[in-house]
């Protein structure tokens, strides 16, 4: 037997690409590739080997009814450096392995994030843990000098409680969460797609939405036919409930979707009579909308 191996993902190994100011993800090794999603799933199926087409369509089938230990067969393991903030929201993923570089046992380096001007925006009026319009110039000088000065004082107060020979694991204590971090970090295809799911999509934070895509662009070297169906069904799949799936209904026997919420229960306005600004109502309309988009591109 043969070692599968992706001639476009080996070119990758070891390779650091970079995300955000001190950041970077590298693809350290992989272990099968879409043949292993095909082979897993043949063994249930009791199939012999078949053309490329059909292994295409069955990955598609796979993905669409959710048959997932075959995407298990894949691991992928990455190195990343990325700032303790964004650390913090990956290492919610619990399905899989990840080895952190001990600031008890080694020195940090002075490295820490400072978000681009046009990152530094208002909080958002409809998403509450996001960002939306843009701030005034000073506004964002001022944090992003701000940022900096913090940063500087707490890694002199850092220097300077080493070398007083305070242990470095209570030293740390005094850095924010926008220094840096380094972790290997090893999943399944099928938890990556999970996490991907949740990290490229609008509602994750800007910064960790740049590693995801850093992953997932490498991710799709190793695996490119589960790629391209996660691609189809999940990133571009739209979940419609019950409700959404009535008002949808009545708007294809001709109501207004204003109308169509309101017939279908899915609230627009509050009972004081102002417009949601979220709510299930108010993302019906976006997935109208996506729809509508949607047609208007394949036209
Ligand atoms: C946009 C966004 C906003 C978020 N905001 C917050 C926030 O404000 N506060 C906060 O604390 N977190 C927040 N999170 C983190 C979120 O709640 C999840 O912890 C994180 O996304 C990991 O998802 P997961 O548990 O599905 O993934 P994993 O931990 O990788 O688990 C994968 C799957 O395995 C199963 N699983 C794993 N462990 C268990 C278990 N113990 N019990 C049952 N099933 C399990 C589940 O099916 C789970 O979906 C946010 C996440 C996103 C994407």
């Amino acid at each position: 037997m043969v070692r599968p191996s992706v001639p476009a993902a080996d070119k990758e190994i070891g390779v650091r690409h970079p995300v955000l100011g001190h950041g970077f993800v590298a693809l350290v090794d992989y272990m099968g590739d879409d043949a292993a999603i095909v082979q897993a799933a043949r063994v249930s199926y009791g199939r012999g080997t078949r053309s490329l087409r059909d292994d295409r369509g069955l990955v598609r089938y796979l993905l669409r009814h959710r048959h997932t230990t075959p995407f298990e067969m894949v691991e992928l393991k990455f190195l990343v450096r990325l700032p303790i903030f964004v650390a913090r929201q990956w290492i919610r993923h619990r399905s899989s392995s990840t080895n952190e570089y001990s600031a008890r046992y080694s020195i940090v380096p002075d490295e820490y994030e400072v978000p681009p001007p046009d990152e530094v925006r208002h909080q958002s009026t409809r998403n509450r843990q996001g960002r939306g319009e843009p701030l005034a110039a000073d506004v964002v000088e001022r944090f992003r000098s701000d940022l900096e000065r913090v940063s500087t004082d707490a890694y002199a107060v850092y220097s300077r409680a080493l070398d007083a020979g305070v242990a470095r694991e209570t030293a740390r204590l005094v850095l924010p969460v926008a220094y840096y971090t380094q972790w290997y970090w090893k999943v399944n295809l099928w938890n990556l797609f999970h996490f991907l799911s949740l990290r490229l999509d609008a509602h994750a934070q800007e910064e960790i939405r740049l590693y995801a895509a850093e992953v997932a662009r490498l991710g799709r070297l190793v695996c490119p036919v589960a790629f391209e169906a996660f691609d189809e069904f999940v990133v571009g799949g739209l979940a419609l409930g019950r409700r959404e799936q009535a008002a949808l209904r009545r708007i294809l026997e001709g109501a207004t979707p204003e109308a169509a919420c309101r017939d279908a229960g899915l609230p627009l306005t509050r009972e004081d009579g102002r417009a949601m600004t979220s709510g299930e109502g108010v993302e019906f309309l976006e997935k109208l909308a996506r729809l509508r988009g949607a047609a208007e591109g394949s036209g």
